[in-house]
């Protein structure tokens, strides 16, 4: 396994609509390791292929992050979104690719998603609080959304232009 860089909004490659995945050969299922690695270290709770780079329909998540709690970690081809709630829910995003920046996002508050897993089975689960709204934020990034297009324009752009000063002073650093 081995740690990825995760790119920094923006990227052409973050508003690009990924590939839908037909077999799941072995460098996908390395690549779905290290996306696990990559989250945990970052830290994070969940991270779309798109955010390292790999325009292929895959995300991770792991919302099991308080102390105490054993790890659940998913790695999801394909995910899709067969059903959604009526009633909606307002929750702090956060994401890698937009570091050091949060915002509240309104999404349904509970969503039935189908996946690919791994080792090639088809699975099923309905998902609520923040696991919900972690697979939505995920999903979004397999079509080129990121949390931030949820916001008014003039705060995208504040948000955009502190992004371009962290990476330039990364790439200073
Ligand atoms: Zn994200």
């Amino acid at each position: 396994m081995s740690i990825r860089p995760i790119l920094i909004h923006p990227d052409p490659r973050l508003k690009t609509v990924a590939d839908p995945v037909s077999d799941i050969t072995g460098e996908l299922q390395r690549l779905a390791e290290d996306m696990l690695a990559t989250m945990y270290d970052a830290p994070g709770i969940g991270l779309a292929a798109p955010q390292v780079g790999v325009l292929t329909r895959l995300i991770v998540m792991d919302c099991a992050k308080d102390v105490g709690t054993r790890p659940r970690p998913f790695a999801m081809f394909n995910p899709e979104v067969v059903w959604k709630s009526d009633e909606r829910n307002i929750h702090e995003e956060g994401c890698l690719s937009v570091p050091e920046t949060y915002a509240e996002v309104t999404r349904p508050s509970e969503v039935v998603v189908r996946w690919t897993d791994p080792a090639g089975d088809q699975k099923e689960e309905k998902f609520s609080g923040l696991w919900a709204t972690c697979v939505q934020h995920e999903i979004d990034h397999l079509d080129g959304i990121l949390f931030i297009d949820y916001l008014k324009p003039l705060k995208r752009q504040l948000i955009t232009r502190k992004m371009q000063k962290i990476k330039r002073d990364r790439a200073r650093a």
